[in-house]
Formats: structure tokens, sequence, C-alpha cells
């Protein structure tokens, strides 16, 4: 078991909830019954491992590392064309050794970027957190995080605010003042690159599974299946942890690829000049946009200490993987097929698409930031100026303590249950837009959100509806929409 938490969380990680907790209160023991008829639900791992969902998790592990190369190459060797090559494989004029050998190579020169580049988001992981004191409106430093469905409360270091700019600005300062490398050496070494970024995705998801297997952080929170595939792609520890405060889910969901992801636009944008003399509106208009996005994650770092990934999901191949070649390669799309297809946008289309992104932002932000503030409150706030409406909610944990919890009726979640990804797939267009209609390409990530999006609607209320029974239900049939307000 892990050690005793202090209250500011100064001394250790992890303990079982003696204080009151954030997201759910305990009530006296399991026995307790409900006296108003409600069936509280039971919170755990709630997904059956059919031979469907296995058979997911080997696609997922095997097509989706084909899918970033074949997307590389496509763009740096088809002119972002995603059809060409299947066209020529189709007719005979591409054998797979062809195009294999149009895969980028393994350079010794992508491990010198990015070991140092892991290395040193580890180091900024463990500075202290002087931003907080700088910045009063920043939640920076130690906080208290969810409590697991074993019932122990978590705390987390949170700092990457901090580490994004020191990060991002020595990578200016090295690449434009001392000018130690270029500032395009990420795209021209982004091929191999994504090698490195496999190797270390992949291992530590080995390690993740093997660490749970022998020496899990916590025990009584790991859940294997009996599927071996679906434990290393779903997980099977639910927060593993190195000492007392490297956290896996944090660090490699928040650090080393959403922290470079401003530095691979920008040299994006830089190789644009290089070719151009110019860089174009709608790379600019990407660049801004993504970078709302990522700085807005780190200023509210411990808002993400509540979502699903945390919340929920356990770390597995596909949170390792993920973070780590995923996210930089798949996320970054629209500015490398800009550096292949330079897009001038009209005024008019510019403003429109900076309009929606920003709009997009606002809903994101703001529905995020309502439930924020209704659980770190208990629900004493306001909420568009008013006591917001809640449905009181019960439920089981799985250390069998019967724990309270409440569900928002109002602002943007008595709109829809999930408007925060209405937002986040407004913005999703808007940097898709910003690229013009003449390829596929750059619209792939509009299209993943919707799947992602979409599916992690239903996988999401699946487990609400597991965790808090018929509460849930109430709740479903006051807010009966999902995203579209009226549709779905
Ligand atoms: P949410 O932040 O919406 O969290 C869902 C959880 O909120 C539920 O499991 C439940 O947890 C709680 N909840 C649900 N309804 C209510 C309610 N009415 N009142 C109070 N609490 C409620 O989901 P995500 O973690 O998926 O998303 C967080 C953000 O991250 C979103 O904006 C999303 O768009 C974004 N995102 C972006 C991705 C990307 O790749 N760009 C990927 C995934 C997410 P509980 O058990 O606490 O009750």
């Amino acid at each position: 078991m892990s050690k005793r938490t202090t209250s500011n969380g100064t001394n250790c990680t992890l303990s079982r909830t003696d204080v009151r907790p954030q997201n759910g209160s305990k009530v006296n023991g399991v026995k307790e019954e409900e006296d108003d008829g409600r069936t509280p639900g039971k919170w755990g791992r709630a997904w059956e491992v059919d031979l469907l969902s296995a058979l997911t998790m080997f696609f997922l592990l095997t097509m989706t590392p084909c899918m970033v190369l074949y997307f590389f190459v496509a763009c740096s060797q088809y002119e972002c064309s995603l059809s060409s090559p299947l066209v020529q494989l189709y007719n005979g004029q591409l054998t797979l050794m062809d195009f294999w050998k149009k895969t980028p190579d393994l350079t010794i020169k992508a491990f010198k970027i990015i070991i140092p580049w892991y290395a040193f988001q580890i180091f900024l992981y463990y500075l202290p957190d002087v931003c907080s004191k700088i910045l009063p409106s920043y939640r920076g430093g130690r906080c208290r995080g969810t409590i697991t469905p074993s019932g122990i409360q978590m705390y987390y270091h949170i700092n990457g605010l901090q580490a994004w700019i020191i990060s991002n600005a020595l990578w200016l300062a090295n690449a434009f003042y001392f000018k130690w490398f270029s500032p395009t050496i990420i795209i021209d070494n982004w091929g191999s690159m994504l090698w490195v970024a496999n190797i270390i995705g992949n291992a530590v998801a080995i390690f993740a599974i093997i660490k749970a297997r022998f020496f899990p952080t916590s025990s009584a929170d790991c859940v294997f299946s009996g599927n071996f595939a679906y434990d290393f792609v779903m997980g099977a520890e639910f927060n593993p942890r190195i000492g007392d405060w490297f956290d896996f889910k944090l660090f490699f969901n928040g650090r080393p690829g959403i922290c470079a992801w401003t530095l691979i636009n920008l040299s994006y944008a830089w190789k644009q000049y290089e070719l151009y003399g110019h860089v174009t509106n709608s790379m600019i208009l990407v660049n801004i946009l993504h970078a709302i996005y990522v700085v807005d994650f780190f200023w509210n770092e411990a808002w993400y200490l509540n979502t699903i990934d945390i919340h929920h999901d356990h770390f597995g191949w596909m949170l390792a993987w993920g973070d780590n070649v995923w996210l930089p390669w798949m996320y970054t799309l629209q500015g490398l097929y800009l550096v292949y297809h330079p897009v001038e946008l009209s005024y008019i289309a510019a403003t429109f698409i900076l309009s929606l992104g920003l709009a997009g932002y606002y809903i994101f932000r703001s529905t995020n930031c309502q439930k924020d503030r209704f659980r770190n409150s208990s629900g004493d706030c306001k909420i568009w100026g008013r006591r917001p409406k809640i449905i009181e909610c019960t439920y089981y944990s799985a250390d069998g303590e019967k724990r309270r919890s409440k569900l928002l009726l109002s602002g943007w979640w008595g709109m829809g249950r999930h408007m925060n990804y209405t937002g986040d797939l407004m913005q999703a267009l808007a940097y898709c837009l910003s690229c013009g209609f003449t390829h596929i390409f750059p619209y792939f990530y509009i299209i993943y959100m919707m799947i992602l999006l979409g599916n992690r609607c239903y996988r999401d209320e699946h487990r609400c509806r597991m965790k808090y029974g018929s509460d849930w239900t109430k709740y479903t049939s006051i807010v009966r929409y999902r995203i579209l307000p009226g549709i779905f």
C-alpha cells in the first residue's frame, strides 16, 4: 500500500480516502440503505472483454502504427495524396517492398534529438512549482486529484505550464539566437524521429504491463481481464508511478508530446518560410489555434486530473504509444500538409475560420470550467449567474464504500451531456478548414476526432451508467442530447 498523504500532499502520493473527497464523499459504510428507492451503481473497470474487443485491440496494435507511417510517407513522397500509394500498390506499380524503401531510416541524430528532450522533460517535471507563486491565477503546485475505484486519493505535481514555457523558450533561443540547431530541425528529422518515438512508446507500454504484474503502485487498482491483448492495449494498472511523484499518465500525456506540439508547428512554419520565402496566413492560423489549445491545456492542468484519461482509463499501450507517437505525429498533420501545399486564405475565409476556432474554444473551455468549478465547490457555486440545478448521486467504489457525488444540470451541462466535445470538434474543424479543400489528408483530424469523441461519449456514458445506476438514467432523461442539442 502506498504511503499516507497529508492534506497538502507534501510527503507522499497515495492514501485511502479518509479525507472528504473531491468528487464523491464516503457515506458510513456499505450497509447503508437507500431511502429513496434509487439504485446506486458500482464503479470500477466496466468493460466486458469479448472476442470483438480482443480483435479490436489486435487491430489497434498492428494497424495504427502502420497508419502513422503511411500518412508520413504519403505526405513526404506523394504530395499528401492518401490514395496514390494505395492505387499504385493495387495496380502493381508499387510493391510493399518498394513502399518500405520509401519509409524513413532510423538515424542516430533522431536519438540525439529525442532522448535529451525526454530527459529534459523529466528534469522539468521535478522542478519546484515556481509559476504558481508568480502567476496567482495559475493553479500550480501540488494538487489533489481523483479518487481511484479502490478508494485511494491521488495527489499530483502540477507544473506543466512552467515546463512548456521553459522548453519552448530554450528551444527558440537555441534555434534563433545561439543557432545551435536549425529551426527546421524537427521537420528535417521527422521521419527518423518517428521510429525513435515508436521505440519509446512501445517500451513504456511493455514496462507498464510488467510493472502491473510484478510491482504495481497500487495492486487494489490493478485489473487483469484475463485477455493479454486487452490488458496490454487498455492497461492493467490504473495509476502507475515510480517513486512518489513520477506519474505515468500525467507525464506521458501531458509533457513530451504536448510540450513539443507548438515547436513542431513552428518548425513547419519555418520550413514553409525556407521553401517559399514567406509563411502563409493558413499556417499562422494553424499555429495560433493549436497554440491556444496547448497553452489552455497547461494553464488548466489541474482540470485535466478530472478527465476520463485520469479518472477512468488504465495505463496501457493506448496511452503510452498514443501519447508518444499518435499525438505528436497525427495531431500536427495540418502544419505538415501546409509545408507541401501552402494555402493563402482570403480575408473572409481566414476571419471565419478564426471565429469558428475561437467560438469552439470558448464552448470547450467554459463547459470544462463549469464542471471543474461545480465539482471543486461540491455544487456551492454559480453557473451562468445562478445557483446550479443538481442531481445527487450515490455509487459504490470497489472497496465496498458507498459514496456520494453530484451531477450538474445547469449551464452547458444542461444543454447537452458532452458540450465540451462540441467545442473540441468545432476547433478541430477550424484547423482542417485552414488547409482548403483540395486534399482529404488534413481532414483526417476532424474525422478521427468525431470517431474518438463519439466513441468516448459511448464509453463514458456506459461507465457513468454502471457507476451511478438509476441516478444516471434520471440525468439522461432530463438532458437528452449528447453533443448537438436537438439532434444528437
Ligand atoms: P469530461 O471532462 O466530459 O468528463 C466526463 C466525466 O465527467 C464523466 O465520466 C463523469 O465523471 C463526469 N460528469 C459527466 N456528466 C456530468 C455532469 N452533468 N456533472 C458533473 N460531472 C459530470 O470528459 P473527457 O475526459 O473525455 O474530456 C475532457 C476534455 O478533453 C473534453 O473537452 C474533450 O473534448 C477533451 N479531449 C480531447 C481529446 C483530444 O485528443 N484532443 C481526447 C479526449 C478528450 P464522474 O465519475 O466524476 O462523475
